[in-house]
């Protein structure tokens, strides 16, 4: 089963009943608890073609997507925040029967058509014997972050799940005594996937904050908690928090006594790696996973945690770098595109057969879009997206990351992002976006042209700078360079 965890409750054993499964402020929800309210709730939605999913931050979205899960229902997560017209798009597209919300969520209008089924986190009902679906039957629809087009709605089968999960097992040696901290959304992969499946998988516990905040993560890593998964813009957070005297009591100790510091999403500047290690001791690990294919790779926990790569293929996941036409390379220090392939691999995107047929390989490789080389040990350094993070400037093909890792290493910078921009000579010209550490003083062009000096081959000097007050981010984080041209 996809959550032997859930099931144990009501088995003969009935060992997990009282262990906390998930906490949201003051709600917590022991395995027994969670088990009786989702069951409920499935004997309701079974039956159901989808259900679409008001994914607040709270328990009664775990309540529905464990529910979901157990009528062999497919689940699809809607971000909450999602504009008008993309969330019109997202319920043409999944056509759900019956949006699960909390008694209190208002829905807005794209939603009120469709039959309403509140969650109620405190129902029970009498042990009913939902057979488990099949592991190639459709879990989940995620809707990719919509970061280089408009989101696509990944289907995800139960096995998909499963593997990436106990792949993830495997690298983190994660048990059902781990306490995870999060405070990500629960619309994508990353934070309902990992960060909730996972440790319902486990038998573990999830700590959710609701909302990120320093005070938060101190607060729950000092009091049993044993591994954080953020995204970057958190791990920057921490390190500036880290790097104030006055600013955050017992977070040094909190970081340092974490089991495991785990980012994703987008790339860790490696500025912030550092800082942290040299506040805490300890270093993040980097894991490296797309909608589309959940994980592929992740730096182990016994492993080294190299800043600027995202470690080795995970197990079962099989993973190549190839040239523009296909074919794979044979120098490994080459920038190519990666493509995966393995029992982690998505079976398509919904209503979208061109761009499934576009996504696969003959054989069966995802073609994932993302840039990269490997180091010898066969670690592996992002560089980019190809569609947004590779620079054609003067002959050279260039990502965008080491660029922006070279002005972050300046003291006047808080954001920097790179992009290339149409050059008659050049073919493509380097151009670099900065927010000043200090709003009102930046660093002049001049300065930063005299800093990456020393860090930056020529052709990956950037020709232009260009300041902003703050760059623009979605939900997770990620830098939109959509909306810097790209
Ligand atoms: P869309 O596919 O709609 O354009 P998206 O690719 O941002 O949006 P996701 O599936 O949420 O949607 O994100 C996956 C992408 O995030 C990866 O393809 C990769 O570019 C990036 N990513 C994830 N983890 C890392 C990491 N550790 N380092 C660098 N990039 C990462
Ligand atoms: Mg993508």
């Amino acid at each position: 089963p996809l959550l032997p965890a859930l099931q144990d409750v009501s088995g003969p054993t009935g060992r997990a009943a009282s262990r906390e499964a998930v906490r949201f402020g003051a709600l917590s929800l022991s395995y027994g608890r969670l088990a009786a309210a989702s069951d409920a709730l499935a004997g309701r939605v079974a039956g159901a073609g989808r259900v679409a999913v008001w994914a607040t931050p709270t328990a009664e979205t775990v309540v529905a997507v464990v529910a979901a899960l157990r009528a062999g229902v497919p689940a699809v997560p809607v971000n909450p925040r999602t504009g008008a017209r993309e969330l019109a798009h997202i319920v043409a597209d999944s056509a759900p029967s019956v949006v699960l919300a909390g008694a209190a969520d208002v829905l807005p209008a794209a939603l009120a058509g469709l039959e309403r089924l509140d969650v109620d986190t405190a129902a029970a009902a009498p042990a009913a014997a939902f057979p488990e679906p099949s592991p190639d039957s459709p879990a989940l629809v995620v809707y990719t972050s919509g970061t280089t087009g408009p989101p696509k709605g990944a289907i995800l089968p139960r096995r998909a799940i499963a593997a990436s999960l106990d792949a993830l097992e495997d690298a983190w040696r994660w048990t059902g005594d781990d306490v995870l901290v999060h405070a990500l959304p629960l619309f994508h992969v990353h934070g309902l996937v990992l960060g909730v499946l996972g440790p319902l998988r486990r038998g573990g516990s999830v700590r959710h904050l609701g909302r990120f905040s320093v005070e938060g993560v101190t607060g729950e890593l000092l009091s049993g908690g044993t591994m954080l998964f953020g995204v970057p813009t958190m791990y920057h957070r921490l390190a500036e928090a880290l790097a104030d005297p006055a600013g955050s009591p017992g977070l040094t100790e909190a970081l340092a006594g974490a089991r495991l510091l785990v980012s994703g999403s987008a790339a860790l500047p490696v500025r912030d790696h550092e800082r942290i290690a040299a506040a805490t001791g300890r270093r993040v690990i980097e894991r490296y996973g797309m909608t589309e294919t959940l994980m592929n790779t992740g730096v182990r926990a016994d492993g080294e945690a190299r800043p600027g790569t995202v470690g080795p293929p995970l197990r079962g996941v099989g993973l190549r770098l190839v040239e523009e036409d296909g074919t794979v390379l044979e120098d490994p220090a080459a920038i190519g595109e990666i493509q995966v392939r393995g029992p982690n691999l998505f079976t398509g995107y919904l209503n979208r057969p061109d761009a499934t047929a576009a996504a696969l390989t003959e054989d069966g490789w995802f073609r994932t879009g993302d840039m990269a080389t490997l180091d010898a040990d066969g670690y592996v350094r992002i560089v980019g997206r190809k569609a947004t993070d590779l620079i054609k400037s003067g002959g050279y093909k260039i990502g965008a990351g080491e660029i922006e890792n070279a002005l972050l290493d300046h003291p006047g910078v808080r954001e920097a992002a790179v992009t290339g921009e149409p050059d008659t000579d050049l073919g493509e010209r380097i151009v670099a976006w900065v927010v000043a550490a200090e709003p009102g003083s930046p660093p002049s062009a001049e300065d930063l042209a005299a800093h990456v000096t020393g860090l930056l081959a020529p052709h990956k000097r950037p020709r232009t700078v260009r300041y902003l007050d703050a760059l623009p981010r979605n939900d997770l984080g990620k830098i939109m360079k959509r909306a810097l041209g790209r």
